[in-house]
């Protein structure tokens, strides 16, 4: 891989499916850097299982049911013009998508097929069997990768970056364990949710909540942090803390929920049971658990059949079976866990954060079209749609190109000192787990508060040396301060 260059028109920090996208809707005249924290591959986006929902030519269905569906599942505190824009607009994204090679399963007479999920009212999920978001992550890479004007940097992590006074940024890059400015007139933050700061979730392991701290600390507005999904049904069979999904679709096949004596229990709390949005579904799991004194749960997906299962869900059967659970015949282990984030860096329905230039897009960002809770997969049409826009934003604006001015001896700085304690990470992860989970608690977060305090203070105080452990390990205690602080 060449060196990096000095200036870029744009940087986007992150290579899921938001960075992707902002990538290929680019001019083809922008120099384009696009980052990522670890291998492209891993990010949420690749985990994605059950689909991408739109209202692609369905008679029987229409946007504005898919507009109330994405209401009802987010309490309605969802922001009503973007939810206006991602159901009008994603339709021809999904399309596009379609168009950019991604092989959406098919019926026998060579039509889209789609299914159902929890909260939505019509079946409106496009699907790749149980791995859409791989295949749509690997086909968007390969599109991105024959643009000659972006250029990729694997394991190349941003944590902190500034306005630069004219305009435009510097950026700061670890890479090999050094430290590179590099600069830029626009910059997008692509950086997925914080799921990582859970002991419990099913988030890839980049998902730390970087991008929300720089934006925060270059003055962009966080909104509603606290509003995390945490999703009903993760396989609950291992105890390491990457939690694997057991997607909504399963219960849009017609998956039963049964508490520890095999009961169905959901409708009790919501008279549209298994398939209530994922907040009531998970609230009900936990008031049971209450009733019952038992935490096993289990999802009872049998009376379809082998043939059926190990073809619609080959990921998931696969991942069961390695766990010694063969879904055709036994029932599945689940319990939530963290899921999912609504909330992050505020955005307009451009994209743009308060800071000039400073976009966010995907997980980090807060559109406001999920509200409360999000309707199961709404999120990669979100990202398509709103990293669209963003790209659309930055092309106009970059036809009024600027010379970025700096002087590299002003941002000279030491780096240098002791190795951060890494343990720390798992602390802030326990702290977390006990302080917020499915249902707030001011109580619980007080308390939890207080202890991430002390860790941020130790890590400001500390003379540690500014790694990407020591970096990840504050963001993890700056969005962990955020979260328990919105719910006191
Ligand atoms: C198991 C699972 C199943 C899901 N299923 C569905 C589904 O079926 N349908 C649906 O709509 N949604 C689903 N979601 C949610 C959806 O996948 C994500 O919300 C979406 O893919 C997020 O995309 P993103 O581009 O914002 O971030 P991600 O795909 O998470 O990508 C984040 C990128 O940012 C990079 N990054 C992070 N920090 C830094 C840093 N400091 N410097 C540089 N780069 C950085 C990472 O390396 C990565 O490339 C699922 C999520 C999970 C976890």
């Amino acid at each position: 891989m060449r060196n990096l260059q000095k200036e870029y028109d744009v940087i986007i920090a992150g290579c899921g499916i938001s960075g992707l996208y902002t990538a290929l809707k680019l001019n083809s005249n922008l120099n384009v850097l696009l980052l990522s924290k670890g291998d492209n591959g891993l990010s949420n986006s690749s985990l994605a299982q059950g689909g991408i929902a739109a209202v692609v030519d369905n008679p029987d269905d229409s946007t504005q049911l898919h507009f109330e569906d994405t209401l009802i599942a987010g309490g309605g505190v969802n922001d009503k013009r973007s939810v206006d824009v991602l159901v009008n607009e994603g339709p021809d994204d999904v399309k596009e998508l379609v168009r950019l090679g991604v092989d959406f399963d098919r019926d026998a007479s060579g039509g889209l097929m789609r299914t159902l999920e929890g909260g939505h009212s019509r079946n409106r999920i496009f699907h790749h069997r149980d791995n859409t978001g791989y295949e749509m992550t690997k086909t968007l890479l390969e599109r991105v990768y024959e643009l000659p004007n972006v250029e990729f940097s694997e394991y190349t992590a941003v944590y902190s970056a500034e306005r630069l006074p004219n305009g435009g940024f510097r950026v700061n890059l670890i890479k090999n364990d050094e430290h590179i400015d590099v600069y830029c007139r626009f910059l997008v933050l692509a950086t997925g949710g914080l799921g990582r700061v859970y002991k419990y979730s099913t988030s890839s392991s980049v998902c730390t909540g970087d991008g929300i701290r720089l934006a925060s600390e270059m003055g962009a507005k966080i909104k509603d942090l606290h509003f995390i999904q945490f999703h009903p049904t993760a396989f609950a069979g291992n105890d390491n803390g990457e939690r694997f999904l057991i997607s909504e679709a399963v219960r849009g096949e017609g998956a039963k929920l049964l508490n520890c004596n095999g009961e169905r229990f959901a409708h009790r709390y919501d008279e549209r049971a298994e398939l209530a949005p994922r907040d009531v579904v998970s609230r009900a799991i936990i008031l049971e658990a209450r009733r019952t004194g038992s935490d096993k749960f289990y999802l009872d997906i049998t009376e379809k059949g082998e043939e059926f299962l190990y073809r619609r869900f080959p990921l998931i059967s696969s991942k069961c079976l390695e766990n010694g659970i063969d879904i055709s015949k036994d029932w599945i282990p689940v319990f939530p866990c963290q899921h999912y984030l609504m909330g992050g860096i505020a955005v307009d329905l451009y994209s743009r954060t308060r800071v000039y230039g400073l976009y966010a897009v995907g997980e980090c960002s807060n559109t406001g079209v999920h509200g409360k809770n999000r309707l199961a997969s709404n999120s990669l049409l979100e990202a398509l749609v709103f990293s669209r826009r963003a790209a659309q934003d930055i092309n106009e604006k970059a036809q009024a190109a600027f010379e970025l001015i700096y002087d590299e001896a002003d941002y000279v700085q030491d780096y240098s000192g002791a190795p951060v304690p890494s343990e720390l990470a798992d602390e802030i992860r326990e702290i977390m787990q006990r302080s917020y989970f499915v249902f707030p608690d001011a109580a619980l977060a007080r308390q939890g508060l207080k202890s991430i305090n002390s860790i941020l203070d130790r890590l400001r105080v500390g003379k540690f040396k500014k790694d990407c452990t020591y970096e990840e390990i504050l963001s993890l205690a700056t969005v962990a301060a955020m979260v328990l602080k919105e719910i006191l």
